[in-house]
């Protein structure tokens, strides 16, 4: 109990866990060269002996002892200014686990329908805080023809259901996609993708299992190749993390790790807190990247002796308004925090929804950008293997030169990072989740609507209008 070694970290992914990638069965993910990059980034979440990070690493919980700052339940607005600080630096592996911060915020309400769920939440939230657990955030159904409704399907377990209800609990099958660390994490935290109506009871189900449990299989797929050259892939060479399908092939899952079986008019409820705090996850690691991209635009033009050039400024200006967007978005949501009725604060939702939107609707366009002041060396600059070639090497130094003061290698890690950012695989990958991660677009137009003050607004229109005075 407490705080974890990496050691023991890695022990307990030796649990038996089902694992498949790339049409081979793993059996140990800890030794495996394909888990390699992706457990250096879980690593760094561990790193609590390094005198500089312990203080944002950890807390103390509300029974006293040192535990993850992942787990510290918000009561002010400087512990959510120390959740994002925390955040700014964290591993996808920790940043996935901050989905009990969604359970929690969904408890109040659970209570007054069903006590003893509300009151798994609470345990399992302690358990894992006080064994220094990661939990990923199992959500995103299959979902088939999204035309029709879960139970219309061709095959009833396009979505995740309970198939059967015993006195010890329930069995249930399906399979959520996409699942951002599954193979990596102690716990899956499955809520339901979406609201679910009274004809769809079976599906509006919640509930956390360890990953090793019997019928739990996971087929992974990642967009970095292990053993990418960090002076090539300076970005994916390091961050590197496996989605998954997880699937549930009738799987036991005891009353006491139960959050939701039937209660229909809940479900809704947990899909919107769960998307709240992965937006909140996204709108931070939208900033890192627009701070990013403002740099990078900033050192390419300067090393092409274009810093000059109005065009080109007007681009720089673009990214800079980009950043400064979303850092303003964030800072707006995190000082206009919301409260549950039981005290935890939360982000503000209409915030959190319009800078995950801006950040979305807007990436392509800030990559475009970025592709532009670039130019062709974003795609053809040789690797690094010929820069050190005797050779190949005096020739790229003399024809990647600019002008003086602009050294050579910096330059092309530079394009590297452009390249691999915006126009590899890893860029790619970058792209689609913008978009989707979180919730696509829709999901956060929906949510903009319906927390607006549209009365106000209808008010303000009817008044200017000489409707009313
Ligand atoms: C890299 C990555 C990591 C992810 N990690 C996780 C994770 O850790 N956990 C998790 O649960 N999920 C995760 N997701 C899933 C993500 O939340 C979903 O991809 C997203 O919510 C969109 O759902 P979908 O993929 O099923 O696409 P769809 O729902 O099919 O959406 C595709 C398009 O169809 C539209 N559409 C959908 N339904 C309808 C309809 N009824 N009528 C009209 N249009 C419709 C949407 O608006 C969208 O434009 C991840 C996704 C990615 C790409």
């Amino acid at each position: 109990m407490g705080l974890r070694t990496l050691g023991q970290y890695h022990a307990a992914l030796r649990d038996g866990r089902v694992i498949y990638w790339d049409g081979e069965e793993i059996a140990d993910v800890t030794t495996h060269p394909k888990f390699k990059v992706p457990l250096e980034v879980a690593a760094r979440d561990f790193d609590y002996e390094n005198p500089a990070r312990r203080d944002l690493l950890t807390y103390r919980d509300e029974d006293g002892e040192v535990a993850n700052r992942i787990y510290q339940v918000p009561r002010t607005e400087e512990d959510l200014q120390a959740r994002v600080a925390l955040s700014r630096g964290l591993s996808i592996v920790g940043a996935v686990s901050s989905v009990y911060m969604a359970l929690l915020s969904v408890k109040d309400r659970l209570a007054a329908v069903n006590p003893e769920f509300a009151a798994n939440i609470e345990r399992l939230w302690k358990y894992a805080r006080d064994y220094d657990l990661r939990a990923a955030e199992v959500i995103t159904d299959a979902k088939g023809d999204r035309s029709r409704k879960a139970h219309e399907q061709d095959d009833k377990d396009l979505y995740v259901r309970i198939v059967e209800r015993r006195k010890d609990g329930i069995v249930v099958r399906g399979a959520k996609l996409h699942i951002t660390a599954a193979a990596l994490v102690d716990e899956l935290v499955v809520m339901p993708t979406k609201a679910m109506r009274q004809d769809e009871a079976d599906y509006a189900l919640a509930f956390s299992i360890p990953v090793a449990t019997p019928g739990v299989k996971i087929i992974n797929r990642s967009f970095a190749e292990p053993n990418l050259n960090a002076f090539d892939y300076p970005a994916s060479a390091h961050h590197s993390i496996p989605e998954g399908f997880v699937i549930f092939d009738d799987v036991f899952v005891p009353w006491d790790r139960v959050f939701l079986a039937g209660e229909s008019q809940l479900a809704g409820a947990f899909a919107q807190a769960l998307g709240l705090w992965e937006r909140t996850g996204g709108v931070i690691d939208a900033l890192e990247k627009a701070e990013l991209f403002v740099g990078l635009g900033s050192l390419v033009v300067e090393q092409q002796g274009k810093e000059r050039d109005a065009v080109v400024q007007n681009a720089i200006a673009e990214l800079v308004c980009y950043a400064k967007t979303i850092e303003m978005g964030l800072d707006y949501a995190l000082r206009h925090f919301e409260k549950t009725p039981s005290g935890m604060i939360h982000p503000n939702i209409l915030a959190i929804n319009t800078t995950k939107y801006y950040f979305a609707a807007n990436y392509h366009q800030m990559i475009r950008i970025l592709q532009d002041l670039g130019g062709g060396l974003t795609l053809t600059l040789p690797k690094e293997a010929d820069l050190r070639h005797p050779v190949a090497g005096a020739y790229l130094r003399k024809y990647l030169h600019s002008k003086p003061g602009i050294d050579v290698e910096t330059r092309m890690r530079v394009f590297n990072l452009i390249r691999d950012m915006t126009a590899d695989t890893y860029g790619g990958w970058s792209q689609v989740v913008a978009l989707q991660a979180g919730g696509g677009l829709v999901a956060q137009r929906i949510m903009m609507n319906r927390t607006y003050d549209m009365a106000a607004a209808r008010a303000k229109a009817l008044r200017a209008a000489g409707v009313v005075t």
